[in-house]
C-alpha cells in the first residue's frame, strides 16, 4: 500500500507511516492481549519508549534520538525567541504521544519473524 498522506511505500496494513505523520485510524475491535494505548502514551514521557513497548524498537530510538535534538533545537530556538522555541519541547513529546496511541502495536508477533519493513 502507499500513504494517503506522502505516497511512501508501506508494507501491507502498516499502521502508520514512518515518513510522514499518517496514523491509520484505530479498529474498534480491541484483539486480546493488545498493548495499552495509555500504557503506551505514559510510557512516552521518555519519547520512544512508548513505541519500544508497543513493538517499534527501531522508531522508539528513533524518537529517543530525536527528543535530544527537539531539546537542543527547542533550547537554540529559546535563546532566538526569547523563550518561546521552548514551546518546541513540549509540542515535541505531544506529537510522540499521539503518535504512539495511533500506531498498531507489535507487542505480539507472529512466531516467524518476517523482519523489519520500514
Ligand atoms: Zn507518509
Amino acid at each position: 500500500m502507499a500513504c494517503p498522506l506522502c505516497g511512501h511505500v508501506l508494507p501491507k496494513d502498516a499502521g502508520s507511516c514512518d515518513r510522514c505523520d499518517w496514523v491509520r485510524a484505530p479498529n474498534a475491535d480491541t484483539a486480546e492481549g493488545k498493548a495499552s494505548d495509555l500504557v503506551a502514551v505514559m510510557l512516552s514521557v521518555i519519547p520512544g519508549l512508548g513505541h519500544v513497548y508497543k513493538g517499534y524498537r527501531l522508531l522508539g530510538l528513533l524518537f529517543v534520538t530525536g527528543a535530544f535534538g527537539a531539546i537542543l533545537l527547542g533550547a537554540l530556538a529559546a535563546t532566538a525567541t526569547a523563550g518561546f522555541g521552548l514551546a518546541l519541547i513540549p509540542i515535541y513529546w505531544f506529537a510522540v504521544m499521539f503518535h504512539v496511541y495511533g500506531i498498531e502495536d507489535r507487542v505480539a508477533p507472529t512466531e516467524k519473524d518476517e523482519g523489519e519493513e520500514y
